[in-house]
């Protein structure tokens, strides 16, 4: 049997399984770490970066999703280093995505008192709503690009690779292979995307198209003929 390890994690002494992640022990210890592309069905990724420690003697922040503990680590959650740059990235999501339908990362927002007005000038991501299907819409304006929808969509979950990134740098977004429209992709329409994701960004259709006003009977016919319309493509 391998040995344990021994670490400290704000001042608190604990001994960890090898291969062990610091995000995971952290939590054991009842320490609260922020995250937003971590989810309980996916691997974690190191995308968000929320969830960023300090370990004396590296350079740089450490993404405790990934990051695995070694023998005789110093691990800071709360340091004023740390809790700067969770601050920072939160105030550049705002900046740049529509946050209004992620409560989660509200609720992150405000224990970091984010100042969602801190970049003004900064460009906002708004493509417009994706409606190509009867089952459910794509709105990745309020996408913030954790992967977690992609992840469930391939070896985490359904084995289907319908999603993937798409573009480089701020035209970065989610999408199908050649952008064709969902039908036409390798999409079962499980809906796992949507179970994961942590904005809204996914939403069923029907819950959208009662937002805009429209009565279930409305919407009951439409998305009949829509199916009836698809079966015969
Ligand atoms: S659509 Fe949702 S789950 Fe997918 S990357 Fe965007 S925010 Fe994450």
């Amino acid at each position: 049997m391998t040995d344990p390890i021994n670490l400290t994690i704000d001042n608190q002494t604990v001994q960890a399984a090898p291969g062990s992640t610091i995000l995971q022990v952290a939590r054991s210890l009842g320490i609260e770490i922020p995250t937003i592309c971590v989810h309980e069905a996916t691997q974690p990724n190191a995308l968000c970066r929320t969830c960023v420690v300090e370990v004396e003697g590296m350079r740089v922040l450490a993404a405790a999703c990934v990051a695995q503990v070694s023998e005789g680590m110093i691990v800071h959650t709360r340091s004023e280093r740390v809790e700067r740059s969770r601050k920072t990235i939160l105030e550049m999501l705002a900046a740049s995505v529509d946050l209004s339908e992620a409560p989660a990362i509200q609720t992150m927002m405000a224990a970091y008192q984010v100042d969602a007005s801190r970049f003004p000038q900064a460009a906002r991501r708004n493509p417009p709503i994706m409606d190509d299907n009867p089952m459910y819409i794509r709105d990745y304006e309020k996408c913030v690009l954790c992967w977690r929808c992609v992840q469930v969509c391939a070896q985490d979950a359904q084995y289907t690779y319908a999603i993937n990134f798409s573009g480089r740098g701020f035209e970065t977004q989610i999408a199908t292979f050649f952008d064709k429209p969902l039908p036409l992709s390798t999409c079962v329409f499980c809906g796992q995307c949507i179970g994961v994701c942590p904005t809204n960004a996914l939403k069923p259709r029907r819950e959208w198209l009662l937002e805009q006003g429209l009565s279930s009977e409305a919407i009951a016919a439409m998305t009949q003929s829509e199916r009836r319309k698809h079966r015969k493509e």
